[in-house]
Protein backbone atom coordinates (compact mmCIF):
# COMPACT_ATOMS: atom_id res chain seq x y z
CA UNK A 1 0.00 0.00 0.00
CA UNK A 2 1.23 3.63 -1.07
CA UNK A 3 1.68 5.85 1.83
CA UNK A 4 -1.23 8.70 2.11
CA UNK A 5 -0.17 11.93 0.68
CA UNK A 6 -3.21 13.66 2.68
CA UNK A 7 -4.02 11.41 6.11
CA UNK A 8 -6.48 13.56 7.84
CA UNK A 9 -7.48 12.24 10.95
CA UNK A 10 -10.84 12.17 13.64
CA UNK A 11 -11.86 15.77 11.98
CA UNK A 12 -14.99 17.11 14.14
CA UNK A 13 -17.04 20.43 13.50
CA UNK A 14 -20.04 21.22 14.78
CA UNK A 15 -22.25 24.28 14.48
CA UNK A 16 -24.28 24.83 17.55
CA UNK A 17 -25.83 21.06 18.56
CA UNK A 18 -25.46 20.11 14.88
CA UNK A 19 -22.18 18.00 14.21
CA UNK A 20 -21.39 18.70 10.98
CA UNK A 21 -18.45 16.25 10.82
CA UNK A 22 -17.76 13.52 13.29
CA UNK A 23 -14.81 11.95 13.56
CA UNK A 24 -13.84 12.08 10.13
CA UNK A 25 -10.61 9.98 8.95
CA UNK A 26 -10.01 9.93 5.18
CA UNK A 27 -6.70 9.54 3.22
CA UNK A 28 -5.25 10.33 -0.24
CA UNK A 29 -2.67 8.19 -2.06
CA UNK A 30 -0.68 9.46 -5.22
CA UNK A 31 -2.31 8.85 -8.36
CA UNK A 32 -5.96 8.11 -7.28
CA UNK A 33 -9.11 9.46 -7.46
CA UNK A 34 -10.97 8.82 -3.80
CA UNK A 35 -14.69 10.20 -4.16
CA UNK A 36 -17.05 11.33 -1.19
CA UNK A 37 -20.23 10.75 -1.56
CA UNK A 38 -23.59 11.36 0.39
CA UNK A 39 -26.84 12.72 0.64
CA UNK A 40 -27.12 16.62 1.20
CA UNK A 41 -26.51 17.81 4.55
CA UNK A 42 -23.69 15.20 5.32
CA UNK A 43 -21.09 17.29 6.08
CA UNK A 44 -18.67 16.97 2.73
CA UNK A 45 -18.46 20.32 1.89
CA UNK A 46 -17.31 21.14 5.83
CA UNK A 47 -14.84 18.49 5.71
CA UNK A 48 -13.20 20.08 2.41
CA UNK A 49 -13.39 23.32 3.95
CA UNK A 50 -11.51 21.68 7.13
CA UNK A 51 -9.53 19.99 4.89
CA UNK A 52 -8.32 23.01 2.56
CA UNK A 53 -8.52 25.31 5.84
CA UNK A 54 -11.03 27.85 5.26
CA UNK A 55 -12.82 26.39 8.55
CA UNK A 56 -11.31 25.63 11.47
CA UNK A 57 -11.40 22.15 12.99
CA UNK A 58 -13.27 21.59 16.63
CA UNK A 59 -10.36 18.58 16.83
CA UNK A 60 -8.75 16.18 14.72
CA UNK A 61 -5.21 16.40 12.45
CA UNK A 62 -4.66 17.26 8.54
CA UNK A 63 -1.36 15.64 7.90
CA UNK A 64 0.04 16.90 4.35
CA UNK A 65 2.99 15.56 2.56
CA UNK A 66 4.10 14.15 5.46
CA UNK A 67 4.04 17.26 7.26
CA UNK A 68 1.50 18.08 10.04
CA UNK A 69 -0.98 21.23 8.41
CA UNK A 70 -3.41 21.50 10.72
CA UNK A 71 -2.34 25.21 12.37
CA UNK A 72 -1.45 26.60 8.85
CA UNK A 73 -3.82 28.77 7.45
CA UNK A 74 -5.82 28.45 4.00
CA UNK A 75 -2.87 30.47 2.02
CA UNK A 76 -0.39 28.02 3.72
CA UNK A 77 -1.69 25.10 2.91
CA UNK A 78 -2.04 26.30 -0.76
CA UNK A 79 1.26 27.20 -0.85
CA UNK A 80 2.10 23.65 0.62
CA UNK A 81 0.19 22.38 -2.03
CA UNK A 82 -3.63 21.62 -1.48
CA UNK A 83 -4.87 22.67 -3.95
CA UNK A 84 -8.57 23.49 -3.75
CA UNK A 85 -11.66 24.12 -6.64
CA UNK A 86 -14.15 26.74 -5.30
CA UNK A 87 -17.71 25.26 -6.36
CA UNK A 88 -18.29 29.41 -6.51
CA UNK A 89 -16.34 30.76 -9.57
CA UNK A 90 -13.58 33.16 -8.79
CA UNK A 91 -13.09 34.15 -12.32
CA UNK A 92 -12.60 37.59 -13.87
CA UNK A 93 -15.13 37.18 -16.45
CA UNK A 94 -14.01 40.25 -18.95
CA UNK A 95 -10.80 39.52 -18.72
CA UNK A 96 -9.46 36.86 -21.05
CA UNK A 97 -8.54 33.21 -20.02
CA UNK A 98 -4.12 33.80 -20.18
CA UNK A 99 -4.85 36.71 -17.55
CA UNK A 100 -7.50 34.69 -15.27
CA UNK A 101 -4.69 32.47 -15.63
CA UNK A 102 -2.13 34.34 -14.94
CA UNK A 103 -3.70 36.07 -11.93
CA UNK A 104 -3.90 32.71 -10.70
CA UNK A 105 0.26 32.30 -11.45
CA UNK A 106 0.45 35.41 -8.75
CA UNK A 107 -1.00 33.67 -5.93
CA UNK A 108 -4.88 32.94 -5.48
CA UNK A 109 -5.11 35.36 -2.10
CA UNK A 110 -1.43 37.53 -2.91
CA UNK A 111 -3.54 40.55 -3.59
CA UNK A 112 -0.75 42.69 -2.41
CA UNK A 113 1.79 40.44 -4.99
CA UNK A 114 -0.70 41.63 -7.62
CA UNK A 115 0.67 45.02 -7.98
CA UNK A 116 4.05 44.80 -6.88
CA UNK A 117 4.96 41.44 -8.87
CA UNK A 118 8.56 42.32 -10.50
CA UNK A 119 8.46 43.38 -13.94
CA UNK A 120 10.99 40.19 -14.36
CA UNK A 121 8.94 37.95 -13.06
CA UNK A 122 6.19 38.29 -16.23
CA UNK A 123 7.54 35.99 -18.49
CA UNK A 124 7.56 33.53 -16.09
CA UNK A 125 3.97 33.81 -14.57
CA UNK A 126 2.78 33.70 -18.29
CA UNK A 127 4.77 30.45 -19.30
CA UNK A 128 3.90 29.00 -15.95
CA UNK A 129 -0.26 30.10 -16.82
CA UNK A 130 0.05 28.92 -20.44
CA UNK A 131 1.15 25.11 -19.06
CA UNK A 132 -1.85 24.81 -16.96
CA UNK A 133 -3.61 26.17 -20.12
CA UNK A 134 -2.04 23.07 -21.97
CA UNK A 135 -2.77 21.13 -19.07
CA UNK A 136 -6.38 21.50 -19.27
CA UNK A 137 -6.91 21.98 -23.00
CA UNK A 138 -7.38 25.53 -23.15
CA UNK A 139 -4.06 27.02 -24.86
CA UNK A 140 -6.17 27.46 -27.81
CA UNK A 141 -8.82 29.82 -26.35
CA UNK A 142 -5.85 32.26 -24.18
CA UNK A 143 -7.03 35.24 -25.62
CA UNK A 144 -10.72 34.67 -25.57
CA UNK A 145 -12.90 36.56 -23.14
CA UNK A 146 -13.55 34.58 -20.24
CA UNK A 147 -17.12 35.20 -20.27
CA UNK A 148 -17.23 33.52 -23.64
CA UNK A 149 -16.36 30.21 -22.90
CA UNK A 150 -18.56 27.60 -21.84
CA UNK A 151 -19.52 26.77 -18.61
CA UNK A 152 -17.43 23.18 -19.52
CA UNK A 153 -14.57 25.50 -20.10
CA UNK A 154 -14.65 27.66 -17.15
CA UNK A 155 -14.45 25.12 -14.76
CA UNK A 156 -11.33 23.74 -16.63
CA UNK A 157 -10.03 27.07 -16.58
CA UNK A 158 -10.76 26.87 -12.68
CA UNK A 159 -8.67 23.90 -12.59
CA UNK A 160 -5.97 25.70 -14.45
CA UNK A 161 -6.26 28.64 -12.20
CA UNK A 162 -5.36 25.92 -9.65
CA UNK A 163 -2.88 24.00 -11.64
CA UNK A 164 -0.50 26.97 -11.65
CA UNK A 165 0.24 26.91 -8.24
CA UNK A 166 1.45 22.74 -8.73
CA UNK A 167 -0.40 20.80 -6.22
CA UNK A 168 0.46 18.12 -5.24
CA UNK A 169 -3.35 17.01 -4.62
CA UNK A 170 -6.82 18.58 -5.30
CA UNK A 171 -9.92 18.91 -3.60
CA UNK A 172 -12.72 19.14 -5.76
CA UNK A 173 -16.63 19.87 -4.41
CA UNK A 174 -19.22 19.23 -6.70
CA UNK A 175 -16.78 19.78 -10.57
CA UNK A 176 -19.72 18.32 -12.19
CA UNK A 177 -22.52 20.61 -11.02
CA UNK A 178 -24.50 22.42 -13.72
CA UNK A 179 -22.28 20.88 -15.90
CA UNK A 180 -25.40 18.75 -18.19
CA UNK A 181 -25.09 15.44 -19.44
CA UNK A 182 -22.49 16.01 -21.88
CA UNK A 183 -20.73 18.50 -20.22
CA UNK A 184 -20.25 16.13 -16.65
CA UNK A 185 -19.25 13.24 -20.07
CA UNK A 186 -16.34 15.66 -20.74
CA UNK A 187 -15.23 16.71 -17.08
CA UNK A 188 -14.92 13.06 -16.61
CA UNK A 189 -12.69 12.56 -18.93
CA UNK A 190 -10.48 15.37 -18.36
CA UNK A 191 -10.56 15.02 -14.54
CA UNK A 192 -9.30 11.32 -15.52
CA UNK A 193 -6.26 12.76 -17.05
CA UNK A 194 -6.14 15.29 -14.62
CA UNK A 195 -4.91 12.49 -11.98
CA UNK A 196 -1.55 12.13 -13.57
CA UNK A 197 -0.58 15.44 -12.16
CA UNK A 198 -2.30 14.65 -8.89
CA UNK A 199 -4.45 13.01 -6.81
CA UNK A 200 -7.88 14.44 -6.55
CA UNK A 201 -10.60 13.99 -3.32
CA UNK A 202 -13.62 14.45 -5.38
CA UNK A 203 -17.07 15.42 -3.65
CA UNK A 204 -19.32 14.47 -6.31
CA UNK A 205 -23.06 13.78 -6.93
CA UNK A 206 -22.97 12.50 -10.30
CA UNK A 207 -23.01 8.44 -9.51
CA UNK A 208 -22.15 7.64 -13.49
CA UNK A 209 -18.55 9.57 -13.17
CA UNK A 210 -18.08 8.64 -9.60
CA UNK A 211 -18.17 4.97 -10.60
CA UNK A 212 -16.44 5.88 -13.64
CA UNK A 213 -13.57 7.64 -11.87
CA UNK A 214 -12.89 6.66 -8.33
CA UNK A 215 -10.65 4.11 -6.89
CA UNK A 216 -11.72 4.47 -3.73
CA UNK A 217 -15.21 5.68 -2.31
CA UNK A 218 -16.27 6.97 0.93
CA UNK A 219 -19.51 7.26 2.07
CA UNK A 220 -20.42 9.94 4.61
CA UNK A 221 -23.93 10.36 6.42
CA UNK A 222 -24.99 12.69 8.98
CA UNK A 223 -21.10 13.61 9.17
CA UNK A 224 -19.66 10.10 9.86
CA UNK A 225 -17.90 7.62 7.18
CA UNK A 226 -20.38 4.61 7.30
CA UNK A 227 -18.45 3.00 4.27
CA UNK A 228 -15.21 2.65 2.24
CA UNK A 229 -14.42 0.73 -1.00
CA UNK A 230 -14.05 0.08 -4.16
CA UNK A 231 -16.97 0.55 -6.48
CA UNK A 232 -17.95 -2.77 -6.50
CA UNK A 233 -17.63 -2.79 -2.46
CA UNK A 234 -20.02 0.46 -2.08
CA UNK A 235 -22.22 -0.76 -4.03
CA UNK A 236 -23.01 -3.86 -2.79
CA UNK A 237 -22.74 -2.55 0.92
CA UNK A 238 -26.24 -3.30 2.66
CA UNK A 239 -25.87 -0.10 4.88
CA UNK A 240 -25.26 2.19 2.11
CA UNK A 241 -27.84 0.78 -0.66
CA UNK A 242 -30.24 1.90 2.81
CA UNK A 243 -28.58 5.02 3.53
CA UNK A 244 -27.42 6.06 0.33
CA UNK A 245 -28.77 4.73 -2.21
CA UNK A 246 -32.27 4.58 -1.55
CA UNK A 247 -32.88 1.00 -1.47
P1 LIG B 1 -22.98 18.74 2.13
O1 LIG B 1 -21.89 19.46 1.43
O2 LIG B 1 -22.70 17.29 2.37
O3 LIG B 1 -24.31 18.93 1.46
P2 LIG B 1 -22.48 20.65 4.25
O4 LIG B 1 -21.11 20.35 4.71
O5 LIG B 1 -22.66 21.83 3.38
O6 LIG B 1 -23.14 19.35 3.61
O7 LIG B 1 -23.40 20.85 5.53
C1 LIG B 1 -23.45 19.92 6.59
C2 LIG B 1 -24.41 20.42 7.65
O8 LIG B 1 -23.85 21.53 8.32
C3 LIG B 1 -25.77 20.88 7.09
O9 LIG B 1 -26.78 20.53 7.99
C4 LIG B 1 -25.58 22.37 6.99
O10 LIG B 1 -26.82 23.04 7.10
C5 LIG B 1 -24.68 22.66 8.18
N1 LIG B 1 -23.81 23.83 7.98
C6 LIG B 1 -22.85 23.95 7.03
N2 LIG B 1 -22.19 25.11 7.15
C7 LIG B 1 -22.75 25.75 8.22
C8 LIG B 1 -22.52 27.00 8.86
N3 LIG B 1 -21.56 27.83 8.43
N4 LIG B 1 -23.29 27.33 9.93
C9 LIG B 1 -24.25 26.49 10.36
N5 LIG B 1 -24.52 25.30 9.81
C10 LIG B 1 -23.78 24.92 8.75
MG1 LIG C 1 -21.82 20.54 -0.38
Amino acid sequence: MTEALLDVRNLHKSFGALKATDDVSITLRKGEIHALIGPNGAGKSTLIKQIAGGLRSDSGTVHFAGQDVTPLSTVQRARAGLGRTFQISSLAMEYTVLQNAVLGALGQSGRVMRFFAPVMRQAELRDEAMRALELVGLAEHASKRTADLSHGQRRQLEVAVVLTLRPKVFLMDEPMAGLGASGSKEMTGFLDTLRAEAPILLVEHDMDAVFALADRISVLVYGQIIASGTAAEIKADPQVRVAYLGE
